[in-house]
Parts: C-alpha cells; sequence; structure tokens
C-alpha cells in the first residue's frame, strides 16, 4: 500500500536521462509515481559545450519537467534537494521535509571531478550544468574584450589561450567547438585581432583521445582538431592552476586566464550520505538486478550506480541511463506482479564525437566512420534524443543557420563578474 494513498508509491530521484525514462516507463503501471529533482527542469548535457561555445541558448537544451510528463495520470513532481536517506524507515529526506516510498529509484547523476586539485576547481571551469555552461560562454567572451585593450602583447597572448583538459568525447567537442567559435566568427567580430596570437590547446594525461574508440578513429580526430587549429598535447598531465597560469606534471607553466576541466566524472556527492555501499567515483554497487543488495526497495541507476559487465564498469553515459531506467521500472512492476526481477542486460549503441562542422568520429555495432556521414549521424541522433518537438525544431534552425552564415546567435555576455 502506499505511504498514505491506495497504490504503492515509486519515488524517483533525479530528472535526468534515467529518473525521467523511468518515470515514463511506470506510466501504465500500478503505482504513483513521485519524481523530485533540485531542478525544474531535465536537461540535455551532451549539448552543454555548445551552449559555452555561443552555439545554442540554454532552454532549448532542458524543458521543464511537469511539461514533459504533464499527460501522465500517475505522475506528481516535486522541486526539492534530496539531502539523505532513511533506508529502515523507507523515506526520503529533502530540504522541504521526508518523502515516504514503496520503491525508491535514485537516478541522481553525476559531478565533475577535479582529482583533488583544488586550484583546478577553485580558478578552473566545469561543465555539468547550465550555469557553467553560461559563465564559460562569458568568460570567453569576455576574455575577447580584454585583449582588444590590453596593450602588452604577452598578456594579450595570454587572454587568448584557452586551455581545454581531457581528451574524452567532452574535451574533444569543447575544443572544436571553441576553436570554430573563435575562427568562423569571432575574428569576423575582432576584425583588429591577430588570429595568430590566438591558441585553443587540449591537454590529455595519455597518449590518446577517446580512450575506448578504434586508433583509426582516435587518429582521425587527433588529425581533424590540429587541421582546425587545436593544438592536442598527449602525456599534459595538469599538476596546479591558479587562475593565470596552467602547471603542468613536467614543470611547463602555460599561461592562460582560461582552463575548462573535462578530464574526469564522478557520482554526486549525495551519494556519500545515503549510507548505501559506494565503490569507485563514488558510485552505489547495486545488484544485477540494480537494487541495492541491503535494501532491495532501493534501485540506483546512471551515471550514479556501479555495476561491472565482462569485468568493466559501465560507463558513465546516457544509454546505460536510459537502459538502466527500463530495467528498474520493469523490475519494479515485476516485484509488484510477484515475479523475480530481471537481470540488467546492456546493449551497447555505439560511440560518436563530432569535431566541429563536417567532422565527426562513430563507432556504430563494430563499425568505424569519419568525417561528414559520422556529422550527419551525429546530428540525427543528438536531434532524436533531445527532449521535446519545439526544442528540435528550434536547435535545428540554429544549427542549419550557423551552417550556411557561419553565426553563433548567442555571443553576449550576460554578467559582469
Ligand atoms: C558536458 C557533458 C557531455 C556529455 N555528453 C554525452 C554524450 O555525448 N553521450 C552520452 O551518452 N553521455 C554524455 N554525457 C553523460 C550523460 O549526460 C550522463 O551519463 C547522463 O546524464 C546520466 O544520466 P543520469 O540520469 O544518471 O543523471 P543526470 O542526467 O545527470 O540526472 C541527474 C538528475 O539528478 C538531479 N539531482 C542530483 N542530485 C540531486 C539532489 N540531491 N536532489 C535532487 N535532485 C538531484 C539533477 O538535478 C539531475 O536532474 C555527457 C555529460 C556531460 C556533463
Amino acid at each position: 500500500m502506499s505511504p498514505g494513498g491506495t497504490r504503492p508509491r515509486v519515488v524517483i530521484v533525479g530528472a535526468g536521462f534515467g529518473g525521467l525514462r523511468a518515470a515514463r516507463a511506470l506510466a501504465h503501471a500500478p503505482v504513483d509515481v513521485v519524481l523530485v529533482d533540485r531542478h525544474n527542469y531535465h536537461l540535455f548535457q551532451p549539448l552543454l559545450y555548445q551552449v559555452a561555445t555561443a552555439g545554442l541558448e540554454p532552454e532549448q537544451i532542458a524543458r521543464p519537467v511537469r511539461a514533459v510528463l504533464r499527460g501522465q495520470r500517475n505522475f506528481e513532481f516535486r522541486m526539492t534537494e534530496v539531502t539523505g536517506l532513511d533506508a529502515p524507515g523507507k523515506r526520503i529526506v529533502t530540504t522541504d521535509g521526508p518523502i515516504a516510498y514503496d520503491y525508491l529509484i535514485l537516478a541522481v547523476g553525476g559531478q565533475t571531478n577535479y582529482f583533488g586539485l583544488d586550484g583546478v576547481e577553485r580558478h578552473g571551469f566545469g561543465l555539468k550544468d547550465i550555469p557553467e555552461a553560461i559563465r564559460i560562454r562569458n568568460h570567453v567572451l569576455r576574455a575577447f574584450e580584454r585583449a582588444m585593450v590590453e596593450t602588452d602583447a604577452e598578456r594579450r597572448r595570454a587572454w587568448l589561450t584557452f586551455v581545454v583538459v581531457g581528451g574524452g568525447p567532452t574535451g574533444v567537442e569543447m575544443a572544436g567547438a571553441l576553436s570554430e567559435l573563435i575562427r568562423l566568427v569571432l575574428v569576423k567580430d575582432y576584425p583588429r585581432l591577430n588570429v595568430k596570437d590566438v591558441r585553443v590547446l587540449l591537454l590529455e594525461a595519455t597518449d590518446r583521445l577517446l580512450g575506448p574508440m578504434p586508433a583509426r578513429l582516435r587518429e582521425a580526430a587527433a588529425e581533424t582538431l590540429w587541421r582546425k587549429h587545436v593544438e592536442v598535447r598527449f602525456g599534459a598531465t595538469v599538476a596546479d592552476y591558479d587562475g593565470e597560469r596552467v602547471t603542468l606534471k613536467s614543470g611547463e607553466l602555460i599561461p592562460a586566464p582560461t582552463l575548462i576541466w573535462a578530464a574526469g566524472v564522478q557520482a554526486v556527492s549525495l551519494t556519500a550520505r545515503l549510507g548505501l555501499p559506494t565503490v569507485r567515483q563514488g558510485r552505489v554497487a547495486v545488484a544485477p538486478t540494480l537494487e541495492v543488495p541491503e535494501h532491495p526497495d532501493v534501485y540506483v541507476i546512471g551515471d550514479a550506480a556501479y555495476l561491472e559487465v565482462a569485468g568493466a564498469p559501465l560507463p558513465m553515459m546516457a544509454p546505460v541511463a536510459i537502459q538502466m531506467a527500463r530495467t528498474a521500472a520493469a523490475n519494479i512492476q515485476r516485484r509488484l506482479a510477484g515475479q523475480p526481477p530481471a537481470s540488467f542486460d546492456y546493449r551497447d549503441p555505439g560511440s560518436l564525437a563530432t569535431i566541429g562542422r563536417n567532422a565527426a568520429v562513430a563507432y556504430i555495432r563494430g563499425i568505424g566512420f569519419t568525417g561528414f556521414p559520422a556529422w550527419v549521424v551525429w546530428l540525427v541522433v543528438h536531434i532524436i534524443q533531445l527532449i521535446g518537438f519545439r526544442n528540435k525544431l528550434f536547435v535545428l534552425l540554429n544549427w542549419a543557420w550557423d551552417y550556411f552564415f557561419y553565426e553563433r546567435a548567442a555571443r553576449l555576455i550576460t554578467t559582469m563578474d
């Protein structure tokens, strides 16, 4: 019986990729669904870098949760911050009081991992939510304004040096988009600027970009970035950052007031406060059926969950969260019907990374391809996955406009800090 109602209550924490899909998957189940998030919107994180590089407005990649699930009759939304869990009492603790559950799905996602580099955390830029993307956009555009009035040549070159750290998909996409913003668009806004003073560096600690992809695709990505004027540096480990200079482990100093950190991700810090067993990256260890072994009414999915398949942990990526959501929702229904839960079976849909206009790498079902075809696949996949017809339409229009007119509409500096 529901806490106070007639039907079992499923509380889902997090309206990201996993939580939203879980709520939808329970639309016709004999349960009441309460979805809780500290924000009132679902965010499509894979396109955040385009907000950071002035290509899209935030509202084009986010959508209010209440609008997304408006038609679902067994659904209720609560905007509040979850701060703890009382598993024996079957309640979550929030800043607005406890919420009781019969079944709980935790889909609380991840946060940037700075690996204890306090200077990077304090002075660098993470890219995990809308305010951070807007901060990067403001800062990059302001760096150009500062460079225009800087009389000292060395200082001017520093203002025009942009360091991106991390050679995974986010770092690769961010570096490519930043270089194109500068070389295709900002050069027109700043005709007195010497473009030779501009540097975009992509620092990667290992000897490869896009780690899990085949060597041919990794090399193609690096080559494309070089062609787009991104200096790719392998074996470059960041040791410290003071907001003015990046210090590498080798002792090399790179003067740069801009450092964008795309080198690590971990589960949100909340997972450490729930009394659940956490393992690598603060992720909660779950059984193959996605429950927490000691608490069979609690499911953890997506970035916050740790599950190994064939000896390797599942990646912190949207398809894992989406597929786990379906399994968790199905297992709750199976339990209500007195059936045993099913194990999670991950189907890898492949991986994609774009490197600016007409360029991408794709690895799908063992087939790798690059260039324009991969870029088109990337565009189609992202448009399909965006939530809401309005967002799909506006993003498509924006991309078409930028493609044909070499523009980025959103290059506004919106704060003075
Ligand atoms: C910049 C960037 C680019 C990415 N690109 C890709 C990509 O190209 N392809 C891909 O597959 N994956 C990509 N990812 C990863 C992908 O976004 C995540 O794997 C996915 O979002 C995980 O889904 P989730 O449901 O676990 O968490 P999320 O989608 O992060 O959702 C978590 C939700 O929980 C809420 N929440 C967290 N803590 C609390 C709390 N205490 N109280 C209330 N609510 C809370 C948050 O507000 C959020 O809405 C990218 C991520 C980033 C940051």
